[in-house]
């Protein structure tokens, strides 16, 4: 018998101000309630700082709610991002692992904001002024920076040149290997997903080898109904997690007012999430 009878509106990949979201993660679970979703999971860049707040607002206001986060890694020079649900938030090499992220991706920043800094009036403080307590920092609060100091519009104006990856201001950060980062997320209990595989919009994307390696490693499934693939990429996507037995999730990567993604855009299946649930250390939390 299916835990969730009747349609189920499920959305797994959200941030809030524990990242480069805009909005607190309270706000962010009582938005995905009032926008009639069901299910929400919290998956902030290279934290679990956000959980707390969010597990006291699903409760409160009675949406489900799945622990996650998005884990930076590389495979061969390209970024990639790993989701993590209900995984134990104090497993040893995963918090090793998150950590030096995001100390690896504050030091980018600083690097990034140095070089424009020689073209435009703009300054480490002036990014600190835009993050909230604790935040993962990401090339979104350089641009909600450059907004504050009216050179751009908007995160997504800032994305199209200044903060570009194909940019001159441009310089990676260090992140650990994502075939290992799918081991060490199954050795905390949690369930990996690919997210994005193929948005191409944001640089290169990992090769289908390297997506095999990860599937052989013990990957759960792929985040393919995302805004940045194409009717034809999802078929792609659709056929290689069948063929390698994997999951397939969906999601709107929701960023509050820095990204025009609205919550519950993609849909995951309650079967989905029911697999991912059987398969995690954590439960979902239910209010
Ligand atoms: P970083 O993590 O510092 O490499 O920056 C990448 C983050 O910026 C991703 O998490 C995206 O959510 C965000 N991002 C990428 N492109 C855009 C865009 N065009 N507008 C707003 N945010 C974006
Ligand atoms: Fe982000
Ligand atoms: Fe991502
Ligand atoms: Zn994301």
């Amino acid at each position: 018998m299916s835990t969730y009878p009747g349609p189920v509106r499920i959305d797994l990949h959200t941030h809030s101000t524990a990242s480069d979201g805009t909005d607190p993660p309270g706000q962010v679970v009582r938005d995905a309630a009032a926008a009639g979703l069901d299910v929400v999971a919290l998956t902030d860049h290279d934290t679990t700082r956000g959980w707390a707040e969010a597990v006291d607002a699903a409760l409160a206001v009675g949406v489900a709610l799945v622990r996650g986060a998005e884990l930076s890694c590389s495979a061969d020079g390209v970024s990639v991002h790993l989701l993590s649900y209900l995984h134990d938030p104090e497993h040893a090499a995963i918090l090793a692992e998150t950590e030096a992220a995001r100390q690896a991706r504050h030091r980018r920043a600083r690097r990034i904001v140095e070089r424009i800094s020689r073209d435009y009036a703009v300054s480490w403080e002036d990014v600190l002024a835009q993050l909230g307590p604790e935040a993962t920092v990401g090339r979104p609060h350089i641009a909600d920076a450059l907004v504050a100091r009216g050179h751009v519009a908007d995160r997504s104006s800032a994305f199209r040149h200044l903060l570009s990856s194909h940019g001159p201001y441009y310089e990676p950060y260090a992140a650990p290997d994502a075939v290992t980062m799918v081991r060490a997320v199954r050795a905390a209990g949690g369930v990996p997903v690919l997210a994005h595989p193929r948005a191409a919009a944001r640089g290169a994307v990992v090769p289908t080898l390297v997506i095999e390696e990860m599937a052989d490693a013990g990957l759960g499934g792929l985040e393919v109904d995302h805004r940045d693939h194409g009717e034809a990429v999802r078929r792609r996507l659709r056929d290689l997690a069948a063929e390698l037995g994997l999951l397939v999730t969906g999601s709107s990567d929701y960023h509050g007012t820095g990204k025009p993604n609205r919550l519950g855009e993609n849909l995951t299946a309650p079967e989905v999430l029911e697999a991912v649930e059987a398969q995690g250390e954590l439960p979902v939390v239910r209010g």
